[in-house]
């Protein structure tokens, strides 16, 4: 390892580092390469909050499918959410639908264009604007905070106002205006595989010889991030499932999920839960809430039965727990947003609810159910 650095990195010197290190050591990723703005914006909406991994498939995929911004444009909302199903956060997919109306008729040529698209935020306007179009601005997401926050030892949260402005002077100072796409690209490559939040790679490092954080022995101090708050928020829901072949869904209207069918559910309140966390009792007051839900929300009368398996899982930081009842139909007409529907018809369905009907209705994956 060279000394430790006394005085600030040289940004022309570590532009150089870095661009040499990612011609040596760059991912073989399927949209690199690419410098259809159109590809980009998939690729660059696709990868927030979702690994690498995860993304390949779904992006080849989705530009076999809809391979410019008017073929989306154009496409029904339940075939987009089907084909994003899986990778999660759906508002994305929206975001997609919504910006591919607007460059249907025209393709903005800078960042500040870009940015004004439905759902673009800063960070994709710049990726897209860099690698399309060679704007040398730079695209700040977690992996380039993380590289220049180190890099520099900024102090202060790189979230609020100074310290974002601090770090994106950074990151712009460490971009190669002559190859502003690949530059930024380079920055994230580095925080995603060397710079890595909890375990920096420092001896593999091509910016070691100018880092302040490792010259000051500490380079996970750095960014200054807030301490998460620990406790983690827990959702108790009960839902009703009414089978008669197909089963009962409701379109759900809100983020998350927004457009995805689901089972018809209702808060469960604390009152309902034993010390485990489960619910008390179908009958009683919870069978009588889920009951008086779907007579006010739906105009159903329904019978509440006994409970099924309950099921957990995660979105963002909630925890989300389930609890099914088993419900029979005895009066009222079926309308939206409610449906019959089969899993196999196809149709955008919550993970959840999908996971809750093949524990507990797995026939109904088995076989083509008749209609009710
Ligand atoms: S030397 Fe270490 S802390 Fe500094 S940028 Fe490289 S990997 Fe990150």
């Amino acid at each position: 390892m060279p000394p430790p650095p006394t005085g600030q990195p040289d940004p022309k010197r570590m532009r150089r580092a870095l661009m040499r290190w990612f011609d040596g050591n760059r991912r073989d990723l399927p949209w690199r390469g690419t410098r259809d703005p159109w590809a980009v914006l998939v690729s660059e909406v696709m990868l927030q909050q979702t690994t690498v991994a995860a993304v390949t498939p779904y992006y080849e995929r989705f530009l076999a499918r809809w391979p410019t911004p008017a073929d989306l444009a154009v496409a029904e909302t339940d075939e987009l959410l089907s084909a994003w199903a899986g990778l999660g956060y759906y508002r994305r997919a929206h975001m997609l639908k919504d910006a591919a109306a607007v460059l249907a008729d025209e393709v903005p040529g800078d960042a500040a264009g870009w940015r004004a698209l439905p759902g673009v935020g800063d960070y994709t306007a710049a990726a897209v604007a860099s690698i399309a179009f060679d704007e040398p601005v730079a695209a700040v997401d977690g992996n380039v905070e993380r590289v220049v926050s180190r890099l520099w030892a900024i102090a202060g949260d790189p979230r609020k106002a100074a310290g974002k402005r601090a770090v994106r002077e950074a990151a712009q100072a460490l971009l190669d205006p002559e190859r502003p796409g690949d530059a930024n690209q380079a920055a994230m490559e580095l925080g995603a595989t060397v710079c890595k939040p909890r375990n920096p790679d420092c001896p593999r490092c091509p910016l070691r010889s100018g880092c302040r954080a490792l010259a000051l022995g500490e380079p996970t101090r750095f960014p200054e991030l807030p301490a998460r708050a620990k406790t983690t928020p827990v959702a108790r829901l009960a839902a009703v499932v009414v089978a008669r072949g197909k089963v009962l869904l409701a379109r759900r209207d809100e983020a998350p999920n927004a457009g995805f069918l689901e089972l018809p559910h209702v808060d469960l309140p604390s009152e309902h839960v034993d010390a485990s966390g489960a619910p008390r009792a179908a009958a009683g007051d919870l069978g009588a809430r889920l009951a008086t839900h779907l007579r006010d929300a739906h105009g159903l009368v329904v019978r509440v039965g006994e409970p099924l398996p309950p099921h957990r899982h995660a979105i963002t930081r909630w925890r989300i727990r389930v609890h099914p009842f088993r419900c029979s139909l005895s009066s009222g007409r079926v309308a939206a947003p409610l449906a019959w529907t089969s899993p196999r018809d196809g149709r955008p369905t919550t993970t959840a609810t999908r996971r809750i009907l093949a524990a507990s209705l797995p026939e109904l994956f088995r076989t083509e159910s008749p209609a009710p």
